[in-house]
């Protein structure tokens, strides 16, 4: 993968928080030539125009990283959207790239593929091993779906297909929505505009007990590449960063990091989701990568580019 960096690169979901990042790194590494598509360009939910996507531009690798993504509250409220946009984006995608030529696809998922009550931290062999937390199962069953798909086409075709499950991912181009976003960014947003507002206090969703874990994005990216030059393998692989918060010193930290001086008062009608998902990201790190970014310095960075670009 590394040793040509004229190679077709497919980067499916671009401006995303994910796929922006992988663009950045790819860029940084030297590649030349990635193939970027808007959703206006090319809508990834439509199976016959995805087919003559990739039988026009014939690329050599693809990262797939479009996903109809949202925190807590959007899993909930828009079931049928999750699992359906998610489906059809991966299966298009997957099968698409297989019938073109595609050397190697990258599939990736997310840590909510994993059953609400796992042995934490949580291995990869854990998946389908028990109920999943029922606040995100229609996406966690389509990944998983998405997981096994790769898989499938690895055994019966024999195709390169790999499959990454990242933790929580946070950093810039994140989606800053103040109802169905995620935690990280949807604290980062109240903070400031209380901090930018004057208020006194600063409602955080739950019990603040919930156990998290976080990546910046960018970390994500240098594994994704990592993965691409060094992984061929049928099992997916955990990325995580190996530390957990609670959702209270997440809020502290955020809170500490916008400069909002204000109180924190906990909404408790507001459901807590799963008590903890720590990933076992073990495997990647016996295959030689880990992460850099510690938690602080990547709220720092992705503040300065809230702030950058909080008025689009
Ligand atoms: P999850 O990791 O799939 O549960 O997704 P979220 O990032 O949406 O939520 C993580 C935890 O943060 C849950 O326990 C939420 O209740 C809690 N939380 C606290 N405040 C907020 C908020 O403003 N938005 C979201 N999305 N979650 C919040």
């Amino acid at each position: 993968f590394l040793s040509d960096k004229s190679a077709k690169i497919f980067i499916a979901g671009h401006r995303g928080l994910v796929g922006s990042a992988i663009v950045r790194k790819l860029q940084q590494l030297g590649f030349t030539n990635l193939l970027l598509r808007s959703h206006s360009e090319l809508d990834l939910t439509r199976q016959s125009d995805v087919e003559s996507f990739f039988a026009n531009e014939k690329p050599r690798f693809a990262i797939l990283a479009a996903a109809k993504v949202g925190g807590i509250h959007a899993n909930n409220t828009y079931p049928a959207d999750f699992i359906a946009i998610n489906l059809q984006i991966q299966t298009n995608v997957i099968d698409s790239a297989y019938r073109h030529g595609v050397q190697k696809l990258l599939f990736l998922g997310s840590s909510c593929i994993y059953p609400k009550f796992a042995p934490q931290p949580i291995p990869e062999d854990a998946l389908l091993t028990g109920p999943l937390e029922p606040t995100n199962e229609w996406y966690a069953v389509a990944k998983i779906a998405g997981i096994k798909m790769c898989q499938a086409y690895r055994i019966q075709h024999n195709w390169n297909a790999i499959s990454g499950m990242p933790t929580n991912l946070y950093g810039p181009n994140d989606n800053f929505h103040p109802e169905n976003s995620h935690v990280l960014p949807a604290l980062m947003r109240r903070f400031h505009e209380a901090k930018v507002n004057g208020a006194k206090e600063v409602v955080v969703w739950g019990s603040g007990s919930p156990l998290r874990e976080f990546l910046h994005v960018d970390d994500l990216a240098d594994a994704v590449a990592f993965l691409m030059e060094e992984y061929s393998d049928l099992g997916h692989v955990n990325v995580g960063s190996g530390k957990e918060v609670s959702i209270k010193e997440l809020a502290e930290l955020v809170k500490e990091v916008v400069g909002f001086e204000g109180d924190l008062v906990w909404d408790k009608s507001k459901p807590d989701g799963t008590p903890r998902k720590l990933m076992d990201s073990s495997k990647l790190a016996e295959l030689g990568w880990n992460p850099r970014i510690s938690l602080r310095d990547g709220l720092v960075d992705t503040y300065k580019w809230y702030v950058q670009n909080v008025q689009q």
